[in-house]
């Protein structure tokens, strides 16, 4: 038996969580950022109304403040991030708004239902470090606590048979001033800082460089 390689395995993947119905609550269409091979995943909590219309995930708004974190940190471009880091979620579908207005957190069977899709990921990929966002997708990988105890911090975690590090983000939306106000500013810095220094995103970085820069302007 031939041994498919990581590509074709991932992109068989990405084509099965597209057909997904597993959660009845949940709004298709299932957003995906593509079959991207890398030891570099980001993990956001659920698609808002704008990604499974726009097909990628932070497509909107909180997107915009995440890039732009990176591009202030690292140099790199939303190009550049979508091409070179797996882009995963604790949900893979828009949830619904809830009736007071703002979209409904995800049920505990819904996330369940979505970390098998999240567990095959990193089985396949094996990740180095997983960033992930907000913290419904941090408490997958560790207990929750205060973003102040958390945020500008890098942890151990063993997962789906793999050993990775992750440095957790807070969420980008406007919805939280967390990230705008001090403590949060110093901590986000401290946290981005970490990940540029991480050995897995600097493989990532001399890898746009040995590409000629791409698209870093
Ligand atoms: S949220 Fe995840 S498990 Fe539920 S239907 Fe969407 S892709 Fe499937």
């Amino acid at each position: 038996m031939v041994n498919k390689s990581v590509k074709q395995q991932l992109v068989e993947h990405v084509a099965s969580l597209l057909e997904c119905r597993s959660c009845p609550h949940m709004h298709p269409a299932v957003v995906s950022g593509g079959p991207v091979v890398s030891r570099v995943l980001l993990v956001g909590q659920a698609p808002g109304d704008k990604e499974p219309v726009l097909g990628r995930p932070f497509a909107w708004t909180a997107g915009k403040t995440l890039f732009r974190w990176f591009k202030e940190a690292a140099g790199v471009s939303e190009a550049q991030f979508r091409s070179s880091v797996y882009m995963a979620a604790v949900c893979r579908c828009f949830p619904g708004k809830k009736a007071t207005g703002g979209d409904r957190v995800p049920a505990s069977e819904e996330i369940l239902n979505c970390a098998r899709w999240l567990d095959r990921e990193l089985l396949i990929l094996r990740p180095a470090l997983v960033i992930p966002v907000g913290k419904l997708a941090i408490n997958q990988f560790i207990p929750s606590g205060k973003l102040d105890d958390i945020i500008g911090r890098q942890f151990p975690v063993a997962r789906a048979g793999n050993s990775f590090d992750i440095i957790p983000l807070p969420h980008p939306s406007g919805a939280s001033p967390w990230h705008r106000m001090e403590p949060g500013k110093s901590l986000l810095k401290k946290a981005l800082d970490l990940i540029v220094k991480h050995p897995q995103f600097r493989v990532m970085l001399s890898s746009f460089v040995a590409c000629g820069g791409g698209d870093r302007g």
